[in-house]
């Protein structure tokens, strides 16, 4: 009886005005979301108020969009009622345990136990999802809902709103991109604010990694199990690969730059500058693992690299002791066999107070990566080895934290995460300082291996994982899409030492290198790895003579 009756006031209505007012709610308990990144942005007092006004505009309009791709007679309400208890528990979640549903968090609650996760509900909890999720969600079924009809005029009337809501959600978004864009790269965990968004992605994303892990994974491709030497040598080789972090080639004079970036390394005569070297990636997680890849760019499938052998285990089977000193965020797989592992982080190194003298914020200053350097070096200084330097080089947005007070040659530099704040010249003299101080520090590492110069095959190689925009046409940092990445990210310094050991053992005809050198864009990081192989004289089938840049040179 009581059914009937309210079904008599049964409003009705077309199914946008659903839409509407459920992105109105998605719109209003996504505070926390606008908070935390006008907190943010405040922080360095950039808060406009276009932007204040823009960041619920977009979160209504996304919405909106979202949701209209569920807008059939079937699937709106289903849709909109399971958006919304999500909606509920995830902005619970966040209001009282400060939780973010990024996967790993929604793995983290499929892998609870129930007896876990009842500890989460109380009164209170049940109450509160109640109200601001069941409650809704039955709501949404109360209406008669006016579909629109499936005949082509319906269709484009569809589209017609959706692309402008898309304009409309875009436009927004641009007029506010600098801002916008520079805080989400400092504080990437903002997307997770935005709920329930950022849970169905999050879940979406879990049920595939389940259904991918199921599925077979790829089998291990042992490629390096046939790699050894060419020969027995003579003397012992050292050879030092320092992999650089996003350091662009543009500033520096080799390439036209005005400045002098390289002061340190151009007292070493026998280094060579490779001019315009070509990035794989335009960040880390993709440049490291195609570096050490014993495919192109163009052959490599990122999913698979894991599974396969890399440049690491190749040295490794020819019998070099390999050492990995780590001083950026991590190696992304491609050191996972090195036993002699250091990772550099402050954290970890507090109770050294040598060593800590060598840290600012989170993280160190690349010297500190010398610290060991002459231990590894001394001992069984009879035996050939491969050490491995990651630094931390230019890693912004922070590139004041990167140099230390005495090598900050540039002055007037940005002093703030938020490059927004600052001018175009203040951020190229910070970033200037990095590249001068890693120059520094690949200056010091030669001199350090030259002790051994007499005894010993010597290789010294740096070449940097991605470059950087800093500013230009409004880009900052890096990451871009590789197909509309400007070079600014795409081309990297490459420097090399040989000591006349290394040349007589491996035939090589030093004045043809220089030459190559100078010629832009002839090398990419897909040189590397058969380069790395030639010079350590590692015999394998993978190696391709045509990548190699000694190939052309030998005498
Ligand atoms: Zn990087």
């Amino acid at each position: 009886m009581i059914i009937n009756k309210l079904l008599k006031y049964r409003p009705v209505f077309a199914w946008y005005w659903l839409i509407v007012l459920y992105s109105s709610y998605v719109t209003v308990l996504n505070h926390n979301f606008y908070s935390e990144y006008l907190r943010r942005i405040s922080e360095s007092n950039n808060s406009e108020l276009i932007l204040k006004i823009s960041l619920p505009v977009i979160v209504f309009l996304f919405s909106c969009l979202f949701s209209i791709l569920f807008s059939s007679r079937f699937i709106l309400k289903p849709y909109l009622s399971l958006s919304i208890l999500i909606l509920s528990l995830v902005y619970y979640a966040r209001t009282r345990f400060g939780v973010l549903f990024d996967s790993e968090m929604i793995q983290n609650v499929v892998e609870t136990n129930s007896q876990e996760a009842s500890t989460y509900i109380n009164f209170q909890s049940f109450f509160f999802f109640v109200i601001t999720g069941v409650l809704p969600a039955v709501l949404v079924w109360f209406p008669k809902i006016v579909y629109s009809k499936g005949n082509l005029k319906s269709f484009l009337a569809k589209t017609a709103v959706f692309v402008t809501l898309f304009t409309v959600t875009a436009g927004l978004f641009l007029i506010n991109f600098k801002a916008l864009s520079v805080t989400y790269r400092n504080n990437k965990y903002l997307s997770k604010e935005i709920i329930p968004f950022c849970a169905i992605v999050s879940t979406t994303k879990v049920i595939y990694r389940g259904i991918k892990a199921n599925v077979a994974p790829p089998e291990y491709q042992h490629y390096a199990k046939r790699a050894m030497l060419y020969n027995t040598e003579e003397r012992p080789t050292i050879f030092i690969y320092v992999l650089g972090e996003t350091a662009r080639a543009a500033n520096y004079k080799q390439n036209g730059y005005e400045r002098n970036t390289t002061p340190y390394t151009d007292e070493q005569e026998k280094m060579i500058f490779f001019r315009d070297v070509i990035s794989c990636g335009t960040s880390t997680n993709v440049s490291l693992p195609c570096m050490f890849s014993s495919k192109t760019r163009s052959e490599i499938d990122f999913d698979k690299t894991e599974f396969e052998d890399g440049l690491t285990d190749f040295i490794e089977k020819a019998g070099y002791e390999q050492f990995w000193m780590e001083n950026d965020s991590s190696c992304k797989g491609v050191c996972k066999n090195i036993k002699n592992y250091k990772s550099f982080e402050k954290t970890l190194i507090e109770d050294n107070e040598i060593l800590s003298s060598k840290c600012k914020s989170e993280f160190c200053y690349d010297e500190v990566l010398l610290a060991d350097l002459d231990r590894i070096l001394a001992a069984k200084d009879n035996e050939s080895k491969v050490i491995f330097l990651h630094l931390i080089g230019s890693h912004g947005p922070t590139y004041f934290n990167r140099t230390p007070e005495e090598f900050k040659k540039c002055r007037l530099t940005c002093e703030t995460s938020d490059l927004t704040k600052c001018t175009q010249e203040e951020i190229r003299n910070a970033y200037d300082n990095t590249l001068l101080y890693t120059d520094y520090v690949i200056s010091q590492v030669v001199n350090k291996v030259s002790t051994y110069e007499a005894s010993h095959n010597i290789g010294v190689l740096y070449v940097s994982d991605h470059g950087e925009s800093l500013g230009e046409n409004g880009l900052f940092l890096h990451g871009s899409p590789y197909y509309m990445a400007p070079n600014f990210q795409k081309r990297v310094p490459m420097q090399l030492w040989l000591n006349r050991n290394m040349l007589e053992a491996r035939n090589i005809d030093r004045e043809c290198l220089v030459q190559n050198s100078l010629i832009k864009e002839k090398y990419s990081h897909d040189n590397l790895f058969h380069s790395v192989l030639s010079i350590l004289n590692i015999k394998t089938e993978y190696y391709k003579s045509d990548l190699d840049i000694f190939s052309s040179c030998k005498k």
